[in-house]
C-alpha cells in the first residue's frame, strides 16, 4: 500500500469534498449568475463558502475571490500592485523602485513580479530578502530597504522546509514604509492560525489542492482598499473582481474542505501533529544515523520535515523510499525532474551537499495515527536496506556483496569498483574524488582488501583522486613501487580472485592511456577503455600529453586483442549509455571504421581526427568534452513495451528474461511486481550492469530480454544500450513499475 508523504505539494481529496463536488455538479449544477431557482441555490453555495472562508481567515472585511489556484492569485495581485505603482508614476509622483520578495519564495512569486514589471515596462529592481540558515527572513534587512519598496513579498510558510515566517516581525519592519504586501499563505491553511484582517496584509492567495480540494481552486484575499486589477474580465463575475462562470464544484469541494477545518472533523490539533513528527523523525534519525535537519523544528510546520544524509544523495534515498511505498519529494515538486540544488536551502546558505541531497516528507492534517505508525515502520526498514547495501554510515554485515563491476557516475564521468565474486580483493578504475568516500565506506563495510586504484590514463586538467582513496580506505598501497598510473611496476597481470586485469598500452588520448583488460582463464570479459573509445565518441588527442599520431594504431591493438564484441566500458559516458564493443563503434563512428579497416593510414587519420575536435565544446555539465561526439544517441527506435505487449510477450516461447535493474537497496524493500510471479527475474542493478551484459549477449537472440524499473528510466537506458551492442529484442517496460498494480509478495529476484 502507498503511503504518501508529499501533502506539501498537493493532496488527495477529502470524501465529503468529493461528495460536495458531485453534488455540484449534479445538484447545483446551476450558474451563479442566473437568477432562476437552479441559479440561485448555485450562487447560495458559492456565497456560503466564501462566508466560512472569511471566518476562518479572519478576514471580515476586504475581497475574497475564489481564483483557479495560488499561482492565479499570486498572479493577480502583483499586477494590480505593479499596475497602481504604474498608474502613480504616470499622474507624476515618484514612486518607490524596488519589488522585495523573499529569498525563499516559490518560484511563482519572483517569475511573477519579473513578469508584469516587464510587461508593464515599470523597470523597478527585482530583490530578495535574505534568511539565515533558519530560513527566516532578514528583518533589519528588510527594514533598511523597505522606504523604497512598492511591494513586499513574504510567505506565511515554506513549501520545503516548512519554516513558517515571523509575519509580526515583517509587519514592524514594514511599519510607515507606505509598501504594499503579499503574503502566500498557501502553506499556512490548515496548519497554521490566520487572522487575515488584523494584519496590514494587502494581498494574500491560497490553494485547494494543499488542502483536500481538487486542484483547480483556490481563494485570493485583498484588503479593503488595497489596490486591485482583475486579470480575467468579461462577464463582470465575481463582483468585476474575476471574470470566468465560477467553477462551482471546485467552489463546493474547497467549502466541504473548510467545513471540516472549522468542526475539526478530521483535521488533527497541534499536539497530535507534533506527535506525527516525532515519530518520523525518531524512526529517521534511527535509520539514518548522521542525518541532518535542515530547518530548525521549533521554527516549522510541524507536518514539514526536511532533511539531508551525508554521503547518500536525495535521488538514492527518494527510489530507496518510493520502492518502500513512501511517496515523499526531494526539495520542490517543480524541480523533482531536474537534478538541482534546493535554491531555498542554497539561499539559507546551507552547505551545497545538504542543498543537493535533501529530501522533503510532508504530511497531511488528517493523516491518521496507522499512516504515521506504519511510515515509520518503513522508514526503519529502508535505513536497514542502505546498511545492507553498505551505503549507510552503520556497519554493514558485508554479506553483499557488490557485483563484479559497480559503476559510479558523476557529470558524465564513470569510475569503476572490480570484485569478482567470491574474491576479497577488489580494484578501483579512473577513481573520482565525488566517491572516494562512498568507495571507503563500502571497502570497510564489506571488508574487501583494496588491490590497487588504477587511472587509465593521466589527466591534463587534475591530479588523480587515487592518493585520496588510499587515505580514505584505511588500507596501504602495495609495498612494491607504482607507475603513474597506479600500476605495481614489473607486474605482468594483477590478480583477482579468479580473474585478473591486464594492461594494453593504447596511447593516443594521452601518451600513457592504457586499457586495463579483466580476464578469466582464456575468455575476456570486459576491458575498461578510459578515454580511448567512448560511446558515440573517440577521446580527444589534442591535449600536449596526447598522441595523436598512435590512436589509430592503438584501435587496432584493441580489435586484435578484444575483438569486436567485448564489453568496453568507458571513463566518460556523457549520454547513459553505459558500455559499447567495436562493432557499435564502428557503425557509429566512421572514423573509427576507417582506422580499424586501414582505409586511412595513421597521419590522416589524426588530421581528420584533429579537424573534428577543433572547437569542441564543453559537456552538458559544463565541464570539458573528452571527445568529439558523432553519435549522440538522438532520435532511436522505441524500446518501451506497454502492458499489453508485456502479456503477449509473457505467453511466447521462449520466455523472455525478465530483469529488476533497480538498485538493491530497492529490490529489497519492494514485492517483486505481479507480470514476474511464474519467472525469476534476475536482479541486475543499472550500477551493476557492465558485468551482466556479455551474459545477455551471449543468449540466443530470440530470446527477449524484459528490463524494468521504478519509472521505466533506467530500463530504457539498459534496452537502449543492448539494442546498441545488437540485441534487437531488449525492452523497457513503459512506465515502470509505478504504472503497475499493486505488487504482490513473492520470490525476490536473483542475482545474475
Ligand atoms: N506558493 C506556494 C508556497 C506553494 O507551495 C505553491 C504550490 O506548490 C504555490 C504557491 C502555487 O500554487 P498552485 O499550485 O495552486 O498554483
Amino acid at each position: 500500500m502507498e503511503l504518501y508523504l508529499d501533502a506539501n505539494a498537493t493532496t488527495p481529496v477529502l470524501p465529503q469534498a468529493r461528495d460536495a463536488a458531485l453534488a455540484a455538479m449534479s445538484d447545483t449544477f446551476g450558474n451563479p449568475s442566473s437568477i432562476h431557482g437552479a441559479g440561485l441555490r448555485a450562487r447560495a453555495m458559492v456565497d456560503g463558502v466564501r462566508a466560512r472562508a472569511r471566518r476562518l481567515l479572519g478576514a471580515p472585511t476586504g475581497r475574497l475571490t475564489f481564483t483557479s489556484g495560488a499561482t492565479e492569485g499570486i498572479q493577480t495581485a502583483v499586477l494590480s500592485a505593479l499596475r497602481s505603482l504604474q498608474a502613480r508614476r504616470a499622474a507624476g509622483e515618484a514612486i518607490p523602485t524596488l519589488l522585495l520578495y523573499g529569498a525563499t519564495e516559490h518560484k511563482a512569486v519572483p517569475v511573477a513580479l519579473r513578469h508584469w514589471n516587464a510587461v508593464l515596462d515599470l523597470g523597478l529592481e527585482l530583490r530578495a530578502i535574505p534568511v539565515g540558515t533558519d530560513g527566516r527572513h532578514d528583518l533589519a534587512w528588510l527594514r533598511r530597504h523597505a522606504a523604497q519598496a512598492g511591494l513586499v513579498c513574504t510567505m506565511a510558510a515554506n513549501n520545503e522546509t516548512g519554516v513558517v515566517s515571523d509575519l509580526e516581525g515583517i509587519e514592524r519592519a514594514l511599519a510607515g514604509s507606505g509598501a504594499l504586501w503579499l503574503v502566500d499563505c498557501v502553506q499556512a491553511l490548515g496548519k497554521l492560525p490566520l487572522a487575515l484582517g488584523r494584519h496590514p496584509i494587502d494581498y494574500a492567495p491560497f490553494s485547494g489542492h494543499k488542502l483536500y480540494a481538487p486542484k483547480g481552486i483556490g481563494l485570493l484575499y485583498v484588503r479593503e482598499g488595497a489596490p486591485f486589477t482583475p486579470l480575467l474580465t468579461g462577464g463582470g463575475q465575481e463582483d468585476d473582481l474575476r471574470a470566468g462562470t465560477e467553477n462551482t464544484a471546485g467552489i463546493a469541494a474547497l467549502g466541504a474542505v473548510l467545513q471540516a477545518l472549522e468542526e475539526r472533523d478530521g483535521f488533527k490539533d497541534p499536539a497530535t501533529l507534533a506527535q506525527f513528527r516525532r515519530t518520523l523523525v525518531d524512526a529517521l534519525v534511527e535509520a539514518f544515523p548522521g542525518l541532518v535537519f535542515n530547518a530548525p523544528a521549533e521554527a516549522c510546520l510541524p507536518t514539514t520535515i526536511n532533511f539531508s544524509v551525508p554521503g547518500v544523495s536525495s535521488k538514492v534515498l527518494l527510489d530507496l523510499f518510493d520502492a518502500a511505498g513512501l511517496r515523499v519529494s526531494g526539495g520542490s515538486a517543480c524541480s523533482a525532474s531536474k537534478a538541482r540544488p534546493s535554491d531555498v536551502l542554497q539561499a539559507m546558505g546551507l552547505p551545497a551537499w545538504r542543498a543537493s541531497s535533501a529530501v522533503r516528507m510532508s504530511f497531511g492534517a488528517v493523516d491518521a495515527p496507522e499512516t504515521i505508525a506504519e511510515a515509520a515502520r518503513r522508514i526503519r526498514d529502508c535505513g536497514a536496506s542502505l546498511q545492507a547495501s553498505c551505503l549507510s554510515s552503520l556497519p554493514g554485515d558485508g554479506a553483499a556483496a557488490p557485483g563484479l563491476v559497480t559503476r559510479f557516475v558523476s557529470d558524465g564521468a564513470c569510475c569503476y569498483l572490480v570484485c569478482p565474486p567470491g574474491a576479497r580483493r577488489c580494484v578501483v578504475v579512473d577513481p573520482l574524488p565525488a566517491f572516494t568516500e562512498t568507495i571507503a565506506r563500502l571497502l570497510r563495510c564489506q571488508q574487501l582488501e583494496l588491490a590497487a586504484v588504477l587511472d587509465t590514463h593521466s589527466h591534463g586538467d587534475h591530479a588523480s583522486a587515487a592518493p585520496d582513496l588510499w587515505r580514505a580506505s584505511g588500507q596501504c598501497p602495495p609495498s612494491a613501487a607504482l607507475d603513474a598510473l597506479g600500476w605495481p611496476q614489473g607486474l605482468e597481470a594483477l590478480p583477482l580472485g579468479d580473474c585478473r586485469l591486464e594492461r594494453l598500452p593504447t596511447p593516443g588520448h594521452t601518451a600513457d592511456a592504457v586499457a586495463l583488460v579483466l580476464r578469466r582463464g582464456d575468455a575476456t570479459l570486459l576491458a575498461f577503455v578510459g578515454d580511448t573509445v567512448m560511446p558515440g565518441a573517440l577521446g580527444r588527442s589534442d591535449f600536449a600529453q596526447s598522441a595523436p599520431h598512435e590512436f589509430a594504431r592503438s584501435l587496432r591493438l584493441l580489435d586484435a586483442r578484444l575483438g569486436r564484441r567485448t564489453p568496453l566500458l568507458p571513463a566518460h559516458d556523457y549520454d547513459d549509455r553505459h558500455a559499447t564493443h567495436l562493432d557499435a563503434e564502428r557503425a557509429a563512428q566512421p572514423l573509427l571504421a576507417a582506422a580499424l579497416d586501414g582505409t586511412l593510414d595513421d597521419a590522416a587519420f589524426a588530421q581528420t581526427k584533429a579537424a573534428l575536435e577543433h572547437d569542441l565544446a564543453p559537456t552538458e555539465y559544463r565541464t570539458m568534452a573528452c571527445g568529439a561526439r558523432v553519435d549522440r544517441g538522438g532520435a532511436c527506435e522505441s524500446v518501451e513495451l506497454d502492458a499489453a505487449a508485456l502479456e503477449r510477450l509473457l505467453q511466447a516461447e521462449p520466455r523472455p528474461l525478465l530483469v529488476d535493474v533497480r538498485e538493491l537497496y530497492e529490490q529489497r524493500v519492494d514485492h517483486v511486481p505481479a507480470f514476474a510471479r511464474d519467472t525469476t527475474p534476475q536482479a541486475v542493478p543499472l550500477s551493476a550492469l557492465a558485468g551482466a551484459i556479455a551474459g545477455w549477449l551471449g543468449m540466443p537472440a530470440d530470446r527477449a530480454l524484459v528490463f524494468y524499473c521504478r519509472s521505466g528510466n533506467r530500463s530504457a537506458q539498459v534496452a537502449r544500450t543492448m539494442r546498441r551492442l545488437g540485441r534487437a529484442n531488449a525492452w523497457s517496460l513503459a512506465g515502470g513499475l509505478a504504472l503497475q498494480d499493486d505488487a504482490v509478495p513473492a520470490a525476490r529476484p536473483q542475482p545474475a
